[in-house]
């Protein structure tokens, strides 16, 4: 059997580690035809030359000359490719049949979509995408045949609840039956703790998550629940759901990933570690199973599975992302776009994290005064999430 050629867009990030990691159990399954990487030149050279990659793509000729520097004399050293574009042609390289998405950010939006155009098998965790251009991702994989993985771990879960006939078809839903999904939430590290007290919070405390290691962005997403607003809307696109059939439930232990309700009244759930690399190994084995380097849950360790209604008031981040999600494309594209200025402005002091909400709603409400009925392409995506993050700054500027 020859190996499933995969090209991992973000290698050097939390997922794409955790990706080269799974990747590595299975040598006779899985080869790497390309990593891409913005930053951390060592690492991703250190990554290109284990795992034998053919192709690297990096931002700009300075990366490549540092990629070059920490390559040294080792033979074998891939292609490199440089900029913006580049990472577009790597995803759509017809070398690799699988590609996992797995850059921050609506940065990462070109290059998924063109995995997805090209009818790839995508391993999608850049929910980003889908918040930003949800309809053109989904419309993309539909009329290209690509299978739509997804590998953030809820819609994960939920599609491994999903009856989907061994194949990953899109779209993914709605599937018969299917009442609502609900989707859980660790409630990060400051679920004791109300709002308005949290004006002081560091960085540090925001992204030290109790359960899940991740890369900084999502971890304040995490605390601030922003993250399981963008997780509605990106269940919404991937399983064709309402708004109203998508609930979200607090559950601290992260073990329960998520679940589906059906007609009939039984809730199907899929339990295990909070670890990346059972969704991941998930996706790229599927519709086989196979060894994620995870470690079996235990349900006499856990002994306790809590649950409870996230309140609101303490995470009006999660409320703005619904409202966006009633309001439209357009103001998803604000929301995700004001979040990713805010939560950078955040992470290098600039801002209070009680203030991310704030610079969220305020470019909303910019947003509800602008007309953009033509989001039909993905240009016209872009250029709004530029206009909305100008708004945000506006904002962190006051
Ligand atoms: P990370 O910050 O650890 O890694 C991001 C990767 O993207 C790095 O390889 C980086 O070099 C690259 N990158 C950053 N900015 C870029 C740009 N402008 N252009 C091109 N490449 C760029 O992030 P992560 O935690 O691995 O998350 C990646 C994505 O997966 C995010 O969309 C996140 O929401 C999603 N996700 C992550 C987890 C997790 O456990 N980490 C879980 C679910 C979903
Ligand atoms: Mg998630």
């Amino acid at each position: 059997m020859s190996p499933i050629f995969v090209t991992i867009l973000g290698s050097t990030g939390s997922i794409g580690q955790n990706t080269l990691d799974v990747i590595a159990r299975h040598p006779d399954r899985f080869a790497i035809h390309a990593l891409t990487a913005h930053s951390r030149m060592d690492l991703l050279a250190q990554q290109a030359f284990n795992s034998k990659a053919t192709v690297v793509a990096v931002p700009s000729q300075t990366m490549a000359e540092r990629f070059k520097a920490a390559w040294g004399d080792a033979p074998g050293r891939p292609e490199i490719h440089v900029g913006a574009q580049a990472l577009v042609e790597v995803a759509r390289d017809p070398a690799s049949q699988s590609v996992m998405a797995a850059i921050v950010g609506s940065a990462g939006l070109p290059a998924a979509l063109a995995a997805a155009q090209a009818g790839k098998r995508v391993l999608l965790a850049n929910k980003e995408a889908l918040v930003a251009a949800g309809s053109i991702f989904m419309a993309a994989v539909r009329e290209s045949g690509a299978e739509l993985l997804p590998i953030d771990s809820e819609h994960n879960a939920i599609f491994q609840c999903l009856p989907h006939h061994g194949r990953a078809s899109a779209p993914l839903g709605p599937a018969p039956g299917v009442r609502r999904l609900i989707l859980t939430a660790s409630g990060g590290p400051f679920r004791e703790k109300r709002w308005e007290d949290l004006a002081e919070v560091t960085p540090e405390q925001a992204c030290a998550h109790p359960n899940w290691s991740m890369g900084k962005k999502i971890s304040v997403d995490s605390a601030t629940m922003l993250n399981k607003g963008l997780e509605v809307i990106e269940a919404h696109h991937l399983f064709a759901m309402p708004a109203e059939h998508i609930s979200v439930v607090i559950h601290p232990q992260s073990v329960v990933h998520s679940m589906v309700e059906y007609e009939d009244g039984s809730v199907i759930a899929q339990l295990g570690q909070p670890d990346m690399r059972t969704p991941i190994a998930y996706g790229l084995g599927f519709p086989e199973r196979i060894s994620s380097g995870v470690g079996m849950l235990d349900l006499a360790l856990t002994a306790r599975l809590d649950f409870s209604q996230p309140d609101m008031k303490q995470y009006p981040c999660l409320a703005l992302s619904f409202q966006a999600l009633k309001a439209g494309q357009g103001a998803c594209v604000a929301l995700n776009a004001a979040n990713e200025v805010a939560v950078a402005a955040f992470l290098d002091r600039r801002l209070a994290y009680t203030q991310i909400a704030t610079v969220i709603e305020t470019t909303l409400a910019w947003h509800a005064g602008q007309n953009d009925s033509e989001l039909a392409s993905l240009d016209d995506i872009i250029a709004l999430d530029e206009r909305a993050r100008s708004a945000a700054r506006r904002v962190l500027a006051v």
